[in-house]
């Protein structure tokens, strides 16, 4: 069922104690954009905008319930999907999904956080890209991530973002937030091989401010498909968003 008439996101991902990231933001996110807002935690973690001190995954058994409990009594109109932690936690998400979910699906491939601390070892990026990315319908890495999904550094970002959604075949968003610079790009190719740019002015924001800002424009842009935005208006009003907030 739908939520009192509201389309209902899932965000599956880490819990962050401090709030500017992770399932707290999403759900925040969701409750501002007006979509029902339901979360499956993957990890907690203790952390403040400066450090993550402690990272405790939660048991398989209990993503699983957690995830079930979701798709047996909603009709999830979009997934977002961000910290996994590692290949176990990513080869359940996209087996479950792959089994229940028939709606959208924004992957937010969360790797290291800005505190350096990694949010996905080695075994889950290899798992991401075997099992999650191929039922993505937008991928929103950042230039790091996207850097470790081509396996090469990035010259030329335009190029990048082509040529990651013609590897995976699916649409990538490829976020500006770790460029230098004053006007920050972040760059949409679809799956037809279409790119468009949208430019913004980097903010002079705290470092609170900026914590979690990767996470929450993804979490955006999947409240905007689930109200039923096109692709590259969701993005469009996403980044308007952040931008405001
Ligand atoms: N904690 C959790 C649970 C997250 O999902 C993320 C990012 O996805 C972070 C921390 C890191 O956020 P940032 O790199 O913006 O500090």
């Amino acid at each position: 069922m739908s939520a009192a008439g509201r389309p209902v996101c899932l965000t599956i991902g880490g819990s962050d104690s401090c709030s500017g990231a992770g399932v707290q933001a999403d759900l925040r996110v969701f409750e501002a954009i007006g979509v029902h807002g339901c979360s499956a935690i993957t990890a907690l973690t203790a952390q403040n905008p400066a450090a993550i001190t402690r990272v405790e995954p939660v048991s398989l058994a209990q993503l699983d319930a957690e995830i079930h409990a979701i798709f047996d009594y909603f009709d999830v109109a979009v997934v977002k999907t961000g910290m996994l932690v590692d290949a176990e936690h990513v080869a359940l998400v996209s087996a479950l999904l792959d089994q229940l979910h028939d709606g959208l699906l924004v992957v937010d491939p969360v790797m290291v956080s800005s505190s350096g601390r990694s949010l996905l070892d080695q075994g889950g990026v290899d798992a991401l890209q075997q099992a999650l990315l191929p039922l993505a319908t937008l991928v929103t890495p950042n230039l790091n991530e996207a850097a470790v999904l081509l396996g090469e550094s990035i010259t030329d970002a335009e190029s990048a973002a082509t040529q990651l959604s013609e590897r995976l075949g699916r649409a990538v968003l490829l976020k500006g937030g770790h460029s230098e610079g004053d006007v920050l790009i972040d760059l949409l190719c679809d799956s037809d091989g279409d790119t468009r740019r949208f430019s913004h002015e980097r903010q002079p924001w705290s470092e609170l401010q900026r914590h979690g800002t990767g996470c929450r424009l993804a979490s955006a842009i999947a409240a905007h498909l689930a109200a039923g935005d096109l692709l590259s208006e969701a993005v469009a009003r996403s980044v308007t968003f952040l931008q405001n907030q």
